[in-house]
């Protein structure tokens, strides 16, 4: 976490522990700050303060947009659209709503994981309530047409919800520009705390169903008190990301590309996963041929480097990236896939080291592979 959002929220776990929800003199302060945050976040998006609410975080964001139109309009329209490669946090809450009724088309996307507008126009029926694409994509960082997207929805009077964990505070958002009615953010995407998230809700959406019961707090969208250094630190991030995008963005983008380069050159038979031009500028994803990622990803933890890999380890078994899955890439091409992302941290340092030590890796990796043949 950036040292100057634990500074900033350092205060509000010891002294400052009034409850923003209490009228007196420790509670008022509070409240204030937090509804600076707000004004904070709502200035990134081009959003007014009031249709921000705090939550937990991304996951619960989702949920909070998904289920709380799904739940409103459980004797009403019933279809809901989105795609193959969405975080899990929209696809099990899909996957949960069908189990209680709802029918769900999950579209296609095409190789570099991005959806086509047309394909949504086409899986929209008389009954559909909700559309919810992500911004960009958490595995490959492919920037997806939100602001088409947001249009057809519009036009056919659709809810459209969008999960922009990955881009916020990375890539500019207007919330007018992309037509969206709910849009999802998370606060240690960006440098904040753990443990708190926001949702946008466009002013004047009435039709949703609270998921979280109790008081009133979050203009009666979410109870529960508020996390109040959380919501501090997220406005902490906030700002930093508000100073430094465009020249984060640009740096990050040098460091991401340069790994490319390299890896290209000392790596034989590496494809990138993901939209090479419209993708986020922190995310690299790569395919290595005739390697299991897990080894290398081990073999480059006990070297200092943290990836991912095109797996999940769900239940024991390996389970293929759904996202690499729906990009039409083979079982073989996603097991040996890897994650890099980079962050303000990084330096060019770090991307010589990582270019030093993993063409070795795989060498040894494919010397033992029976697929491997020079
Ligand atoms: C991380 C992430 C989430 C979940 O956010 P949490 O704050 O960890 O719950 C949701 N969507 C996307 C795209 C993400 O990258």
């Amino acid at each position: 976490m950036h040292l100057e959002v634990f500074e900033a929220m350092s205060p509000y776990l010891k002294d400052c522990f009034g409850n923003p929800s209490s009228a007196h003199q420790f509670g008022r302060p509070v409240k204030v700050v937090m509804d600076e945050v707000r004004e904070k976040i709502a200035e990134l998006l081009n959003a007014s303060p009031s249709e921000i609410i705090f939550c937990s975080g991304g996951s619960e964001s989702d949920n909070i947009a998904i289920k709380g139109v799904a739940l409103f309009n459980l004797k009403g329209k019933k279809h809901i659209v989105t795609s193959r490669v969405e975080h899990p946090a929209v696809l099990n809450t899909c996957r949960l709503l069908e189990k209680i009724g709802f029918e769900v088309t999950y579209i296609k996307v095409d190789q570099y994981g991005m959806v086509n507008p047309e394909e949504i126009k086409k899986a929209i029926k008389e009954n559909t309530v909700l559309i919810s694409i992500q911004h960009s994509n958490n595995e490959v960082g492919t920037i997806q047409p939100v602001e088409k997207i947001g249009t057809i929805a519009k036009e056919r009077n659709i809810f459209f919800h969008t999960d922009a964990v990955q881009s916020f505070g990375k890539i500019p958002l207007n919330v007018n520009d992309l037509n969206v009615d709910f849009l999802s953010i998370s606060g240690h995407k960006l440098g904040g705390p753990k443990g708190v998230g926001a949702l946008y809700i466009k002013n004047g959406t009435s039709k949703l169903f609270p998921i979280i019961s109790g008081g009133h707090h979050e203009r009666n969208r979410r109870a529960g008190t508020e996390n109040v250094p959380g919501i501090v630190g997220f406005g902490k991030a906030c700002e930093i990301a508000k100073k430094d995008m465009e020249s984060g963005s640009k740096y990050l983008t040098g460091l991401r590309d340069s790994l490319h380069r390299k890896l290209t050159c000392s790596v034989p038979k590496t494809t990138l996963n993901g939209h090479p031009t419209k993708r986020l500028p922190t995310t690299l994803n790569i395919g290595i041929e005739c390697v299991e990622g897990e080894s290398i990803m081990i073999n480059l933890d006990l070297q200092g480097v943290a990836v991912s890999t095109g797996s999940a380890c769900s239940s024991g078994t390996l389970e293929p990236s759904h996202v690499l899955t729906a990009m039409g890439i083979p079982h073989e091409k996603v097991h040996g896939s890897l994650r890099f992302s980079f962050g303000k941290m990084n330096t060019e340092e770090d991307v010589n080291y990582v270019a030093e030590i993993l063409p070795p890796i795989v060498k040894k990796i494919r010397e033992i592979s029976p697929l491997w043949n020079e």
